[in-house]
């Protein structure tokens, strides 16, 4: 038997695109939509089509043109949201729509005003619908990991019934930890019947730095679907990032037995645009795809990946896309990367002439953040005699 797959969800187009800062225009969103295929994303969630008339015409643009993943269209448990995705998806080569339900007591008696048992009528009533117009009908109860874990089993069950083939367990707030919703998944698994022909899906926020790995554990504990964002952008603090949580499964690669459709190389030029596109990019720390990433100042550390990226990188630039590793030359910078950089600037200097030029180097970095090539040219240069 092969390797089990885990699916790539993406919702930068959905989740991301709905935080502030984020919102696209139907082009933008085409043209990230594309990009997206480019990388590989099993489902590309598109929007919420009952939301408006330009997230309707954005999914339908993006439904005729990107052919490769599956497009969803988010949908409430309600007629005319079903039917108001179901026509957005209209030219979709494979379709899905995703509807939520909230299912803890506190959304179903504060912000719903249903009870229990109307939410499991809502979601059967609903799954049963979508299931006759799109290819695969995914149900979230919104709110999962702070629901009652019977009347969860409970409405999953519904749900399954109805026709769900992906049945996603909501992070919706930020609130589990990992061992957590690793057990809400292995329960889901043992307590529902025929979750066996059911695709798994996690879907986790980062209000508490967890996305990622929750999203591991989740996949860990059984799911085979895993709902992120580019750059983790989306609600509050964000999405689990894909970037992150692909490269994870890359780099440990012995913990996480997986085959999936991204092209990792593509990581990196997704980032970029999706940067381009809204109004702010990651920090630069940012694990994968900040400027900072790859980027080494320290001596031992210029010196050690140098001789050996290994020894402070866990996986290459090249592999997720970066152009190269940046050596940002500053104060605690050696002389292995001055004498590899002025060499990559076409200036081969002798063991004299390289100590000479350190020390200048030494003196300027002292008084400036980073050193730029044009420093380092200019420190080449002969010195004023006044300044010998
Ligand atoms: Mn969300």
């Amino acid at each position: 038997m092969g390797q089990e797959r885990v699916q790539f969800f993406d919702t930068t187009l959905r989740d991301g695109e709905q935080s502030p800062g984020c919102s696209m225009h139907t082009t933008e969103k085409l043209r990230m939509a594309r990009q997206l295929e480019t990388l590989g994303v099993d489902i590309l969630e598109a929007g919420f089509a009952i939301a408006s008339e330009g997230d309707a015409a954005a999914i339908h643009t993006i439904a005729s043109e990107v052919r490769g993943p599956q497009i969803a269209s988010l949908s409430r448990a309600r007629k005319e949201d079903i039917e108001a995705a179901a026509r957005a998806l209209e030219p979709a080569r494979s379709s899905r729509i995703h509807i939520f339900l909230a299912s803890s007591d506190i959304h179903l008696e504060y912000k719903l005003k249903i009870t229990r048992e109307q939410a499991l009528e809502q979601a059967d009533a609903a799954v049963r619908l979508a299931a006759q117009l799109v290819d695969t009908v995914e149900f979230s109860p919104e709110d999962a990991t702070r629901t009652d874990v019977d009347f969860l089993c409970k409405i999953v069950g519904v749900a399954v019934n109805a026709g769900a083939t992906v049945i996603n367990l909501p992070d919706t707030v930020g609130y589990t930890i990992p061992q957590e919703y690793a057990a809400l998944f292995r329960t889901l698994r043992q307590r529902v019947p025929g979750m066996e022909k059911v695709t798994l899906s996690c879907h986790c926020h980062d209000d508490l730095g967890m996305a990622v790995a929750n999203s591991l554990a989740a996949i860990e504990a059984g799911a085979r679907q895993v709902e992120c964002t580019i750059n983790g952008i989306g609600e509050r603090a964000g999405n689990g990032a894909l970037e992150e949580i692909a490269a994870a499964m890359h780099v440990r690669a012995d913990k996480f037995p997986f085959t999936h459709g991204l092209h990792l190389e593509q990581l990196y030029p997704t980032s970029q645009l999706l940067s381009r596109t809204i109004s702010y990019g990651p920090s630069p720390n940012k694990a994968i795809v900040g400027s900072n990433a790859f980027a080494h100042e320290a001596g031992i550390h210029q010196h050690g990946v140098l001789s050996n990226p290994l020894c402070y990188e866990i996986i290459t630039p090249a592999a997720v896309g970066v152009p190269s590793n940046r050596m940002v030359l500053g104060k605690h910078s050696g002389r292995h990367a001055l004498a590899h950089r002025l060499t990559e600037l076409g200036h081969s200097l002798d063991r004299d002439a390289l100590e000479e030029v350190y020390q200048r180097f030494i003196h300027l970095a002292d008084r400036k953040k980073a050193v730029y090539d044009q420093d380092l040219l200019a420190l080449l240069a002969p010195m004023p005699a006044a300044q010998t």
